[in-house]
């Protein structure tokens, strides 16, 4: 394949973008080699601007799960942009998909529309902390729940990426506030709550964490963080920034039956544009500005034009009753036919998947935590990466990332990909 406008256009915006990119992990710095410049995008696949097509297991980190430019989906957001942009002024529309999200989602009854995950996640950590009046929250190692400040302390996604999973400008006041865990450990978690007793506002997970490679919950961890947050007056707050709707449309509380106390969400909500939101119980969600004491705004939250894919986005999915077993069963292919090319070839690997999130480690051990993850073979899976998009498929340039297959991915599109892993040469 030929990169040439790609790396033309990475020099030029080299100049007036922080290292050409507009968010980290773009820059396929950890992979190695010039990020490729999309032009434009259609169901299955992206087209880069050396006119290079690929089948797309990243689907703009997870919100295309339609497939790219679904025609309903573009087909409101024409109308509603010949209506206006932006009023900054309440709509109806945005009643109308609050309600139809609290419908549909198990143990929700308000919900705040933001612009991105990030605000989503900082906004309910923030309303945590008014609400009990404490000050700790408890993070796992390797989860990322956004880039505010809290949070950039043994983050995973891009922040691990680049081993710099805690940064700088994150004063130490700010970090003294935030207890870290392991995914899947327990006994920490109890440790950290004797440890800090009357103190700890929550505990925020990724209940299928997606930013260390996807890590699934073992055992009854949830349902043990469920239990123990009770007993010590902490919320429980689910990062559904990935999972919700796409694991099951109530996300990872339907699938696993816990009930969270603040349930965040972003991507798929917005259908490809920029959308978040948190959401919880009255009890909670009242204590929120303007009817409560603590402050959140946005200028262009509930923008219509977001407010119209995501909703549209939001009923197709929930009008197919085949939808996710549609997705999960081609995931769950995926997943068995790339682990019988690779036991072929005698690689040493492990696959992690959930409904349709997935990744595959190169691995001899099961990864089941941020250490274990680290521990994989990464130089082997940027060898895969490259090798990967020389054949026409764009995995995620990072083993730290999760897989997000969508409903555009079908029979032809499965059997190239796995074409392309049997071409797969490793020394
Ligand atoms: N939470 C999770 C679980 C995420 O995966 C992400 C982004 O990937 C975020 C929060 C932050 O969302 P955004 O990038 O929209 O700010």
């Amino acid at each position: 394949m030929k990169y040439q406008r790609s790396s033309a256009l990475f020099d030029e915006a080299y100049k007036y973008i922080p290292g050409g990119v507009n968010s980290p992990v773009r820059a396929f710095k950890s992979v190695g080699g010039t990020p490729i410049f999309m032009k434009s995008a259609k169901g299955a696949y992206l087209t880069d601007e050396d006119n290079n097509t690929y089948i797309d297991y990243i689907n703009s980190w997870g919100p295309a799960i339609l497939g790219h430019t679904h025609p309903e989906v573009l087909e409101e957001l024409k109308l509603q942009a010949e209506k206006g942009f932006s009023f900054g002024a309440p709509t109806e529309l945005e009643t109308e998909i609050a309600k139809f999200i609290i419908e549909n989602v198990p143990n929700i009854e308000q919900i705040r529309m933001v612009s991105s995950g990030t605000e989503a996640c900082m906004s309910a950590i923030r309303l945590a902390r008014g609400y009990t009046k404490r000050d700790k929250i408890i993070k796992f190692e390797g989860c990322y729940h956004g880039h505010s400040d809290s949070f950039l302390i043994k983050a995973g996604s891009g922040a691990a990426t680049f081993g710099n999973p805690n940064s700088p400008g994150v004063t130490q006041g700010t970090a003294k506030d935030t207890l870290l865990a392991k995914y899947n450990d327990f006994e920490q978690i109890q440790d950290l709550f004797r440890h800090n007793q009357g103190e700890i506002a929550a505990v925020i997970i990724e209940p299928v964490a997606g930013n260390m490679g996807c890590v699934l919950p073992e055992n009854d961890f949830l349902q043990n963080l469920r239990k123990i947050c009770d007993e010590n007056g902490s919320l429980l707050i689910f990062d559904e920034v990935m999972t919700g709707f796409r694991l099951a449309f109530g996300g990872a509380q339907e699938l696993y039956n816990v009930k969270a106390d603040l349930v965040t969400y972003g991507k798929v909500i917005g259908g490809g544009l920029p959308v978040g939101a948190f959401a919880g119980r009255n009890e909670i969600m009242d204590h929120l500005a303007p009817k409560g004491g603590v402050y959140q705004a946005g200028t262009l939250s509930g923008n219509p034009l977001a407010m119209r894919a995501g909703l549209k986005t939001l009923q197709i999915i929930k009008n197919d009753p085949n939808f996710f077993n549609r997705i999960n069963k081609v995931t769950e292919t995926l997943d068995f036919e790339i682990g019988k090319i690779l036991n072929e070839k005698g690689i040493a690997h492990k696959i992690n998947r959930k409904g349709s999130m997935m990744s595959v480690f190169f691995h001899i051990h099961s990864v089941s935590n941020f250490d274990e993850a680290q521990n994989a073979n990464h130089a082997l899976f940027n060898n895969f990466f490259h090798q990967m998009l020389t054949n026409g498929v764009y995995l995620p340039p990072s083993g730290y990332e999760t897989y997000f297959i969508s409903d555009a991915i079908k029979d032809s599109e499965l059997d190239m990909t796995l074409e392309a892993v049997r071409k797969f040469e490793y020394s």
